[in-house]
């Protein structure tokens, strides 16, 4: 038989179901304390422009004190007295580089009046924790601290320092970004072989887990600028040379151009492995995209929005402007256009490409900075990590690398040569994602799930004898 073999290479679901090993929810003194935090953690206002995230630094500092951790492995510091970050180290034996495990505490603003109830207060309801945040990022924020303090309780020495970052700002951009102002002052702090962070989370539907999330990966974002400017003049004497018409035929022309369809390492590891979640003609699709088909890929980014994004580089308008007086021609007419690049296509290559495509010297096409970070490579001990426990916690349930559409603070990470991992072991239904919505809520079984599952891996990664 040459199933075990396949088994030691493949990282996806296997058709044989191993022996559950690992428990699926912790004891529940240590649920207890996980949802204190979280709690005390969902109740702190961080909304990234009215908040603020010290509170929550100090929140987890008291915990960490009161638990033991000296004062010398706690840093709550920042660049903004409304704007600190927690950096807190458990020291082990330093065989191994440490590992770092990152969270972000400030949440996307929500008003009481768009919710149908207090965004500010952890409501356990319906077998559903609701408050804003709930998904994005305090629960992996609460579960890193009560891990770390359930770890010190047992006297667990790990083989390397564990890291807990709780960092502001990584919801909306601003001056006031954790990750980067902690890699820029205090690197020290928080330099690691590698980090878990958000970013990948399970996959549901009606509850019934699908796949279990790894993130490796993410676009960059690059904002174009369209710009034409003209003399202008009466509207009642039209002229060809009309600053609206210019950026209208440019933005139609970017509207029906598509950058080429192709895989990288981590999408076709992807298209690999949710085909085994599709069954048919689309399953045979997803397999032959995983191959490198461009006539399968051509199918299977019409058939879907999110798997046409994942397959090439996109760049979409946005925003406009243009004119100042109805009977006049126009002097100014602007677009932005807002690309989400592959981590493999350069910022020079786009803007090349659009410039090509637009091709009137009329409009002016310029980029601001795009931030550009590598794509993590796929570590066997942690893509065969998260694989195995995911197996053994939730079996026929496959482990899929992911590139994700929108940014976290891995591009920094990963940018900085700190490979960054987002894996979470919270499973949300795939069609009813809340982060950054109203009502945002996330499972208790979830909670309590991913708490386990993120309590296991963290020790399995850090173990002076790795789990085979
Ligand atoms: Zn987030």
């Amino acid at each position: 038989m040459n199933r075990p073999l396949l088994l030691s290479l493949a990282i996806g679901a296997c058709a044989v179901a191993l022996p559950a090993r690992a428990q699926l929810t912790r004891p529940a003194a240590e649920q207890a304390l996980a949802r204190e935090i979280y709690k005390e953690f969902i109740e702190i206002p961080s909304g990234y422009t009215t908040g603020s995230t010290t509170p929550v630094a100090r929140a987890a500092e008291a915990r960490l004190r009161a638990a033991g951790f000296p004062a010398a492995d706690i840093h709550v510091d920042g660049p903004d007295p409304r704007k600190l970050n927690l950096v807190v180290r458990y020291h082990g034996s330093g065989a191994r580089k440490p590992l770092l495990l990152l969270a972000h505490t400030d949440v996307v603003e929500a008003k009481r009046e768009d919710w149908t109830m207090d965004p500010f207060q952890l409501i356990e309801k319906d077998g559903y924790f609701y408050g804003r945040g709930t998904g994005d990022d305090k629960a992996q924020a609460a579960v890193w601290i009560a891990n770390l303090i359930q770890y010190k309780k047992e006297g667990f020495t790990p083989d390397r320092d564990l890291i807990v970052a709780l960092t502001a700002d990584e919801e909306g951009g601003g001056p006031f970004n954790g990750v980067d102002w902690l890699l820029t002052n205090h690197r020290d702090w928080i330099d690691a072989e590698y980090a878990l962070n958000e970013g990948g989370w399970g996959e549901s539907v009606d509850g019934k887990r699908i796949a279990n999330d790894l993130q490796v990966s993410e676009k960059y974002v690059l904002n174009l600028r369209f710009e034409v400017r003209n003399k202008g003049g009466h509207s009642s004497l039209p002229v060809e040379d009309n600053a609206i018409n210019h950026l209208a035929g440019a933005l139609d022309r970017v509207a029906h151009f598509g950058f080429p369809l192709k895989t990288n390492e981590v999408t076709a590891e992807y298209f690999k492995q949710i085909a085994k979640t599709e069954s048919g003609a689309l399953k045979a699709d997803l397999e032959q995209v995983a191959a490198g088909s461009q006539a399968a890929m051509q199918r299977v980014a019409k058939g879907s929005v999110s798997w046409n994004a994942t397959l090439r580089t996109t760049c979409i308008a946005t925003m406009l402007e243009g004119g100042h007086a109805m009977n006049a021609l126009p002097q100014l007419a602007a677009a932005t256009v807002n690309c989400r690049v592959l981590p493999e296509d350069g910022a020079d290559y786009v803007l090349s490409a659009i410039r090509k495509v637009v091709a009137d010297t009329a409009v002016v096409v310029t980029s601001a900075r795009g931030e550009h970070g590598p794509s993590s490579p796929l570590r066997a001990d942690v893509v065969q990590g998260v694989t195995k426990l995911t197996q053994e916690m939730w079996p026929g349930t496959v482990t899929i690398p992911i590139m994700v559409m929108g940014g976290t603070d891995g591009r920094s990470t990963r940018a900085a040569g700190i490979p960054t991992y987002g894996v979470q072991g919270f499973f949300f239904d795939r069609d009813d994602i809340r982060f950054h919505g109203r009502d945002e809520r996330m499972r208790v079984r979830s909670f309590y799930e991913g708490h386990a599952f993120l309590y296991e891996l963290v020790k399995r990664l850090s173990a002076t004898t790795p789990a085979s």
